[in-house]
């Protein structure tokens, strides 16, 4: 069976970033399913995975732009120190939730420290890198109509989370 809109893909995957360290693998918690044609996972990764099949291995780059795009300047901003009051130690690399005017909260990256203020940037910790996968299809399914209704995958006896 092959990848195409409304079929459940299960991969297992390992995600580099361009100096070859590992970001993220499926090797701990089990293959990664998602519903085909939906916008679920990657637009690069959903692309290059489209017509295959079970058993097919894929080794690719996936450029910024397809992947969790560019880095918007206009999220990397100067917010007055006093506002971080309680943090422990606030250093480059920290990161938390911000809830931000509208929409959801993301994750935000402490990126500098001045005197009084710090930097952070609000875009996605892998926006603006090209992402490296090797891909394994672990098998290819229809989906379930619930699954359709619902726009995701459930467990295999139905379940799921919300
Ligand atoms: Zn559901």
């Amino acid at each position: 069976m092959q990848i195409e809109k409304n079929k459940v893909v299960s991969i297992d995957y390992t995600l580099t970033d361009p100096q070859g360290q590992v970001i993220d693998s499926s090797k701990d918690r089990g293959p990664l399913s998602y519903l085909a044609g939906v916008g679920g996972i990657i637009p690069g990764l959903e692309n290059a995975l489209q017509g295959k099949s079970e058993g097919d291995k894929l080794d690719l780059t996936i450029p910024a732009a397809e992947a969790y795009g560019e880095k918007d300047p206009a999220l990397v901003q100067s917010v007055p120190k006093h506002r971080f009051q309680g943090v422990q130690s606030i250093q480059p690399g920290l990161q938390f939730q911000a809830q931000g005017p509208s929409g959801p909260a993301r994750m935000v990256t402490v990126v500098g420290v001045q005197e009084d203020t710090v930097t952070i940037d609000a875009n996605h910790p892998l926006a603006g890198m090209p992402l490296h996968f090797e891909v394994n299809v672990v098998s290819v399914r229809d989906a379930s109509s619930e699954e359709l209704a619902h726009g995701h995958v459930h467990g295999p006896n139905g379940e799921h989370s919300h």
